[in-house]
């Protein structure tokens, strides 16, 4: 009985020990087209490895997940966040949370993330093959492997390649198995203003971010950069619009919420500045947070005279104020690569799977896990997260279907 894993990542590497650990006498085969096992798990979260998350900040699961939420609560039932950071524990990683709900193990060092992975690899007899590229699939599960003279035929296939781009992954499917176009997610946006670019290590705390037109938004902390804008704000927006960013090549307009507040709170907090503060100028008193650099920029944006006194200030600049502070439009130029972590946005299509086991609806014995599907998050370890529970989503099913035939 043979079960091939393609791609030694996060989802194929943990797949292959789960299944091996619970069928002991299956045959368990890796393929890795890169020379060693987990390459980016190695270097995630900056290499200390955000393995999952608490998910208390999250109140409904498609705020982590824009593409593939219902697969993964399904796969939380296989394997939720809290046993996932009780199967980490248990395989000897202690973990440690961040305040902002961010796990990750308590050595700091993604690296015992992976030497553990290897290890239960090699105690469960996984065979592991590296740089050797799987370069089709075919129907009857025999696979085309660089390296190897004969198709390697298997029982079982889990294909867990990450975020390939489209052609790639046609290329190596059969043709029944259905792949929505794949496109970048978790980026940062290139904004060429120079009032904004000089406003470089700002931090707005509670920002809100909106891509003009399309009626998607992003909320959270916002940090303005020498080239543009970033923090999670502006990557869980890159999330949420991952489709609409790619379709203008990231030509759009950005709205900038200062505040994430609403136009009756600011107009609330205009009138009692004007009453309480009147004498001040406009330049003297600002909205709690922010930093007098970001004030000055937000008042030469509304084009108001910063020496006017609050209570001398007309309803039109008062407009003008507010729409500088809630509304704050400007072009977006592109969009830049955050840290090198891109994840990809698209892949095996979800309707192509059966979304309680993973399995190909039309190649039975076909699996996929991981970020090959069409299946991506914000940051914060959800994306790994995605990875583990479906890894083992995936051998839990297989692991039943081949044991029915001892
Ligand atoms: C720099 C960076 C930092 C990140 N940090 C975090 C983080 O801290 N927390 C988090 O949750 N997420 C993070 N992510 C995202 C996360 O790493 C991925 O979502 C996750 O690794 C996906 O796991 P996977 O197993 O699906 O794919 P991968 O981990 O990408 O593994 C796929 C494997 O398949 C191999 N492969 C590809 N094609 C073939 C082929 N034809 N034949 C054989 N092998 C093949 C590849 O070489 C690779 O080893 C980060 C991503 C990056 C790029």
């Amino acid at each position: 009985m043979q079960v091939a894993v393609i791609g030694a990542g996060a989802a194929g590497c943990f797949c292959a020990a789960e299944i091996r650990r619970r069928l002991p006498y299956a045959g368990v085969t890796v393929f890795e087209a890169g020379p060693k096992a987990l390459a980016k798990v190695a270097v995630t979260g900056g290499g200390r490895c955000n393995l999952t998350n608490t998910f208390e900040g999250v109140s409904r699961l498609e705020e982590a997940y824009p593409r593939g939420a219902a697969v993964v609560k399904n796969a939380f039932k296989a394997l939720s966040p809290e046993q996932t950071f009780q199967w980490w524990e248990n395989a000897g990683v202690p973990l440690t949370v961040q305040p902002d709900g961010c796990v990750f193990p308590e050595s700091q060092d993604a690296m015992q993330v992976v030497r553990t992975l290897e290890r239960l690899m090699r105690q469960n007899g996984v065979q592991l093959l590296c740089g050797h590229r799987v370069t089709r699939i075919n129907q009857d599960l025999t696979l085309e492997v660089q390296g190897l003279p004969e198709p390697f035929k298997a029982d079982a296939v889990l294909l867990a390649v990450g975020g390939l781009k489209e052609e790639a992954l046609r290329a190596l499917l059969p043709p029944q198995v259905s792949v929505t176009s794949t496109v970048p997610s978790l980026f940062t946006l290139k904004i060429q203003d120079p009032g904004l670019n000089a406003l470089m290590g700002t931090v707005a705390k509670d920002a809100r971010l909106e891509l003009a037109g399309s009626g998607i938004s992003a909320q959270g902390i916002l940090l303005v950069t020498d080239w543009g804008i970033s923090g999670p704000a502006t990557l869980k927006l890159s999330s949420y619009a991952a489709r609409e960013l790619a379709r203008t090549a990231c030509k759009g307009e950005i709205i900038i919420n200062w505040l994430n507040s609403s136009p009756q709170e600011v107009r609330d907090w205009m009138h009692r500045t004007a009453s309480l503060q009147g004498k001040k100028q406009l330049s003297g008193c600002r909205p709690d947070g922010f930093t007098e650099r970001l004030w000055e920029h937000t008042l030469r944006r509304a084009g108001a005279d910063r020496t006017r006194k609050w209570a001398e200030t007309g309803k039109e600049e008062l407009r003008r104020i507010e729409n500088a502070l809630l509304r704050d439009r400007y072009p977006i130029d592109g969009r830049v690569r955050f840290k090198e972590e891109f994840v990809t946005c698209g892949g095996v299509s979800l309707q192509s799977i059966n979304p309680r086991t993973l399995e190909s609806k039309d190649i039975p014995g076909l699996y996929f896990s991981g970020e090959v599907l069409d299946i991506d998050a914000i940051t914060g370890g959800f994306n790994l997260q995605a990875a583990w529970s479906t890894g083992y989503m995936a051998a839990a099913d297989i692991c039943g279907k081949l044991a029915r035939f001892v």
